[in-house]
């Protein structure tokens, strides 16, 4: 981050202010992990902050400390626009462009309160005062702990704090697997250790909280794998009445992308989940090694991401959308 935006944001952050918080629509560990573990820092420095999140988090992440308090946008729009439009200072993590929020974009484009971005996201558009955004970090939560020591605070993170940035970190490295993750980043794993982050506990609570259905449901999904092997490409299907089916709940399909990835030869995976309210199909992409899915989410499906995780939706059938997918795959070279 550049100097002289650290320091006119500690000017910022020097007198109490009502501070918004908000994470990308449908938030995952990273995006609550980062804006709780902010909120918890700016409560500490006798600020005001609110997390409003654009809609439902997963259960799954209920048991993060401050999750109670967090504002449902598309639950409460009348209260929580009220919220960001008496903010001082807004912060968006974990996303870096104003369409991640549905339809809370209408009312962010009207604040005129200053905004700091802090993401990790490709290209980043230019909405905020302040932009902290660097592809280089597995995490949001790793550069908010960055963000706190440039501020001179990094001893004023607490257990508390630690737990919601040892989650994201967490679950945005695939359990310290995947390639950003560095040194670096287990120096900081082991410092929210030692600060008491309860790092057994929280794999648990985060990944054991199957329920029967959600497992047949995932049953259901790994039957349903399609295999392109000389695209070396899998690819997994979820209708909307399969969900219906097995009691589908907001976190059931979490991860089940990845499945492809775990047979050998394979580096494209991909999951498609209808959603009948929202009339999209969601789409998940998934790579191993040089494989660019952010590209490839943006030039076919309206999405983004960054290179080996990247997500996007089609308006089309699943039929359709199907076609599409498998004639792309078949040009690519993998
Ligand atoms: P997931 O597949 O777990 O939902 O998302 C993987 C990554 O792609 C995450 O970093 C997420 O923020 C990003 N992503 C998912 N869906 C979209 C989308 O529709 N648009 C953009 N720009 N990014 C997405
Ligand atoms: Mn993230």
């Amino acid at each position: 981050m550049k100097a002289q935006d650290i320091q006119a944001i500690q000017l910022l952050l020097a007198t109490p202010k009502k501070i918004a918080i908000i994470p990308h629509r449908n938030p995952d560990g990273d995006a609550m992990g980062s804006t709780l573990a902010l909120y918890h820092f700016l409560i500490k420095n006798k600020h005001l902050p609110v997390v409003v999140s654009p809609n439902e988090f997963p259960d799954f992440l209920a048991w993060l400390p401050g999750s109670e308090t967090v504002k449902i946008f598309e639950k409460d729009k009348a209260n929580c626009t009220k919220i960001l439009e008496e903010a001082e200072l807004i912060f968006t993590l974990d996303f870096n462009a104003l369409h991640r929020v549905g339809e809370m974009e209408h009312v962010l484009a009207q604040l005129t309160s200053p905004f700091i971005m802090i993401d990790h996201h490709e290209k980043p558009d230019d909405y905020a005062a302040y932009t902290y955004s660097d592809i280089g970090f597995g995490s949001t939560c790793e550069m908010v702990h960055n963000f706190i020591s440039f501020l001179g605070k990094k001893f004023e993170i607490d257990k508390t704090i630690g737990t919601c940035i040892y989650t994201g970190i967490l679950t945005d490295s695939g359990s310290f697997r995947f390639p950003k993750t560095t040194g670096t980043t287990h120096r900081i794993i082991a410092d929210l250790i030692d600060l008491g982050v309860e790092n057994t506990q929280i794999p648990t609570l985060l990944f054991d909280n199957s329920s029967y259905s959600s497992l047949q449901l995932l049953g259901r999904a790994l039957q349903n794998m399609k295999i392109l092997e000389a695209q070396k490409t899998a690819y997994i299907t979820l209708t909307q009445a399969e969900l219906d089916t097995f009691n589908f709940k907001k976190g059931d399909t979490e991860g089940i992308v990845n499945y492809g990835l775990s047979i050998k030869g394979i580096v494209f995976a991909a999951i498609f989940i209808e959603n009948a309210a929202e009339k999209i199909i969601k789409i998940s992409f998934r790579s191993q090694g040089n494989f660019d899915v952010n590209q490839f989410a943006r030039d076919h499906f309206n999405g983004g991401g960054h290179r080996n995780a990247a997500g996007g939706k089609s308006e089309v059938s699943m039929k359709e959308t199907l076609i599409k997918f498998e004639e792309l795959v078949l040009e690519l070279k993998i």
